[in-house]
């Protein structure tokens, strides 16, 4: 895969002090009608880990993919992916609150994955992949053809440029939502319970494809899943929400046989 994403990495050990910083959320708080959903909701993500969101349903995880793909916009706080911050920027020596020229330079860097696949139903696959990497990136066609012919390959459909999604799978489906998202070259991909609306035979293809991912690429992942099998596979560290809040972190092995809290423990012997 012609990515630099795709360089292999040593997996990384436990996050240290003054290490990178490639997402922060700083103070975040976000609320429905009067509903408070994060907050003030800190936590950062070193480059190259992969992160796993676990709780109860209604717990803020999914709000946090949607913050950084910027479809929805904190009340308070701030944000910022790899040094640039999608919350605020500075004009004119000033801080304010970022404009939307600035937020979709930022967004750039972001890919995401959704459990519906939102992929282009009046465009043959190969286009829904170089649609982006074109009017986005400035890739020539022929650019990004050759990039989505390799991420297809890579994904399995090598045979499946010309079909319209309909004409696939779920599975498939997914899996070209998956390289469409990594044609972006994005240096985070937001996983959001990417198998949640396949049929139960056709998750094991595409959990096998994101651990591949996973273990063989130096992108950053943050993963929203039931999935725990999977979480355990492939995170560095799991996050714990309940409320709105992290209650707590730590690597999988930690976090699913060992947890600090009790309700931790209730979440898991529910999902497990
Ligand atoms: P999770 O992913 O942990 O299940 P979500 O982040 O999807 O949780 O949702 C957290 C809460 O925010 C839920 O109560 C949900 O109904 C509410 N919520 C999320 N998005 C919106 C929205 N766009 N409008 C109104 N309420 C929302």
């Amino acid at each position: 895969m012609d990515t630099d994403t795709a360089n292999p990495r040593p997996r990384p050990e436990a996050t240290k002090a003054g290490e990178g910083e490639l997402i922060r959320f700083d103070r975040v708080t976000k609320s429905f009608g009067g509903t408070r959903v994060l907050d003030e909701l800190c936590f950062s993500v070193a480059p190259g880990r992969k992160v796993t969101l676990i709780g109860p349903s209604g717990s803020g995880k999914t709000t946090i993919l949607r913050l950084l793909m910027t479809l929805v916009r904190p009340d308070t706080g701030s944000i910022t992916v790899d040094g640039d911050s999608l919350t605020h920027e500075t004009r004119g020596g000033r801080l304010v609150p970022a404009g939307e020229k600035h937020v979709r330079e930022v967004r750039k860097k972001i890919g995401m994955v959704f459990q519906q696949f939102n992929l282009f139903p009046n465009m043959r696959v190969l286009r829904n992949i170089t649609e982006a990497p074109v009017h986005v990136l400035g890739l020539s066609p022929d650019e990004a053809e050759e990039r989505a012919r390799e991420l297809l390959d890579l994904v399995g459909l090598g045979d499946k440029c010309d079909a319209y999604p309909s004409q696939l799978s779920g599975g498939q489906q997914q899996r070209v939502a998956i390289a469409r998202a990594l044609a972006m070259r994005p240096r985070v991909l937001l996983l959001d319970e990417v198998t949640s609306a396949l049929d139960p035979e056709l998750v094991a293809g595409v959990l096998d494809l994101l651990r591949d991912i996973a273990h063989g690429t130096d992108i950053t992942m943050l993963c929203v899943t039931h999935e725990m099998g999977f979480a355990r596979d492939i995170s560095d560290e799991v996050m714990m929400f309940d409320s709105g809040r992290v209650i707590e972190a730590g690597p999988p092995d930690k976090i699913f046989t060992d947890p600090d809290h009790e309700r931790t423990r209730e979440f898991l012997s529910a999902v497990l």
